[in-house]
């Protein structure tokens, strides 16, 4: 009884000021897994970054289909949750701060297998995928310096992706961020552009080097004339302001052969190769 009386306390106060909230059994199981998840994602970051690994998808050029780079995408399993997708543990290592260690491990991962792929491609890049949190809470631009350093490899190596909610928040932090990771010579992408506020007015604020077309775009596009419209007349837009453009999530050639005609720059998608481990990319995602 207590403890279902901490969780109600506790939730109302998360939900606001003067709020009350009634006690429901399905939101305290819900409460007790994420609890468990968040207990074993604990564990796994003090024991090595057990269970946790890194996929790689295929980045490719839209004029001549050829992978230039990888998109490094955290995954976790444990014995007693098996694989836990990204969408739910993320916002718990955010929640917990775990992301701040967790972000640092997939930044060393991403340039050590950066490293490697270099040996057979020269140019090779990846992305990763940097939290708010960590550009909040952390100096995630420091570990990154650190990192490319450590692997010897240069800047260009390199892109961070974020979403727009990550920058919009008007907070010094975030500024300090984008000067800084401008001063060193990194390459930025609007991750989920299409999804949330997808603000025109702040496009040209924070001048991205790319765009990166969310899939629940790219599908409706697909699908609806006047999406279609749309999402091609933006795309010329977003040239005209010198930003390169990828539109992710196409899934066939099908799909391909109505997306390439908006002209992008590059693309990402389960046509191009689905997220795989760094030895399956090397044997069967970079065919030339
Ligand atoms: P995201 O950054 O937008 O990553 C792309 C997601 O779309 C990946 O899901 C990928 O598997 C999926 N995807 C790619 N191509 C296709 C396609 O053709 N069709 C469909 N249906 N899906 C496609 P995933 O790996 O589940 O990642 C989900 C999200 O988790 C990522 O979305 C990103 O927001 C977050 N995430 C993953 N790894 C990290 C990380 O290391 N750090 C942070 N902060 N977030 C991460
Ligand atoms: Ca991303
Ligand atoms: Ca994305």
């Amino acid at each position: 009884m207590m403890k279902r009386t901490d969780f109600s306390l506790n939730t109302a106060k998360k939900r606001g000021r003067n709020r009350y909230y009634i006690f429901n059994e399905q939101d305290y199981q819900r409460f007790l897994h994420l609890k468990d998840i968040s207990d074993v994602l604990h564990a796994a970051v003090i024991h090595d970054f057990r269970g946790f690994s890194v996929a790689l998808q295929p980045l490719v050029k839209a004029g001549c289909r050829q992978p230039f780079g990888a998109e490094t995408l955290m995954r976790f399993s444990s014995g007693q949750f098996g694989t836990i997708s990204p969408a739910e543990f993320i916002p718990i290592l955010e929640e917990s701060g775990l992301i701040i260690p967790a972000g640092r491990w997939i930044i060393r991962e991403a340039l050590q297998a950066c490293k490697k792929l270099r040996e057979t491609i020269p140019d090779f890049q990846v992305s990763i995928n940097i939290s708010q949190i960590q550009i909040e809470k952390s100096d995630v631009i420091q570990d990154i310096s650190a990192e490319l350093e450590n692997a010897k490899l240069p800047p260009e190596a390199l892109i961070v992706e974020l979403t727009e909610s990550a920058l919009l928040e008007d907070n010094s932090n975030a500024r300090h961020f984008l000067k800084e990771l401008r001063k060193a010579g990194i390459r930025l992408a609007l991750d989920d552009f299409g999804t949330g506020y997808s603000n025109f007015h702040y496009l040209n604020e924070l001048r991205p080097d790319i765009i990166k077309i969310d899939r629940s775009f790219t599908a409706k596009a697909i699908k609806d004339a006047k999406e279609y419209d749309l999402l091609k007349r933006f795309c010329t837009m977003i040239h005209r302001l010198n930003i390169k453009i990828c539109i992710e999530g196409v899934e066939t050639e099908d799909e391909w052969e109505k997306i390439r005609l908006m002209d992008p720059d590059y693309s990402q998608g389960y046509l191009w190769g689905k997220p795989c481990s760094f030895d399956e990319l090397l044997q069967k995602g970079l065919r030339f």
